[in-house]
């Protein structure tokens, strides 16, 4: 991946090279030398439920706006991936739970990003829209909008709960999503 044009500490230019000892190519600056390394983000959320219900948010931003995810956004500075999902989760529905066991975690090299999604219990039914949310609502698994899901992240994360309930025990699921929808 080659974003960056110019150096973000001494605005000199970049040139695309394998710093000595490194094995891939990066940014480097062409006048102070700094390396600017570009790592995968991470994105944490919640699969937030309440008695035999999972809360899902329709996107009222890009991208895929008008389908139905579950509340999630990249982890900030300073934060744990629990703080992160929780955060998230109050801030995409207003809903605010107790975030319990990491269920799903999954690649995306595609788009240099990992995602996350804790098991999380909601304290109460109260849930609202958001600047984000146009629509927030519980689903019961009869009623999940499959063909209008968000994510390919949010059709494992869901599919993988209801198998999962439907065994009567709660897994851990660690995949690799080489493509994926968004
Ligand atoms: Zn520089």
């Amino acid at each position: 991946m080659k974003t960056l044009l110019y150096c973000s500490v001494c605005s000199g230019a970049l040139s695309w090279v394998k710093p000595q000892g490194d094995n891939i190519s990066r940014s480097v600056c062409t006048h102070c030398g700094e390396v600017h390394y570009q790592n995968p983000k991470i994105i944490v959320g919640c699969l937030p439920v309440w008695k035999d219900q999972v809360l899902l948010c329709r996107r009222s931003i890009e991208p895929r706006k008008g389908f139905w995810t579950l509340p999630a956004g990249f982890m900030e500075n300073g934060e744990t991936l629990a703080q992160g999902a929780g955060r998230e989760t109050e801030e995409e529905s207003c809903a605010l739970v107790d975030v319990g066991p990491l269920f799903t975690v999954m690649s995306l090299p595609g788009h240099n990003q990992v995602h996350m999604y804790f098991y999380a219990f909601m304290r109460s039914d109260c849930f609202g829209v958001t600047a984000e949310s146009s629509e927030v609502r519980l689903f019961g698994e009869q009623d999940i909008p499959w063909s209008d899901l968000a994510f390919e992240t949010i059709r494992q994360t869901l599919e993988h709960y209801f198998s999962d309930r439907q065994q009567g025990v709660l897994g851990f699921h660690v995949l690799d999503l080489e493509r994926n929808h968004d």
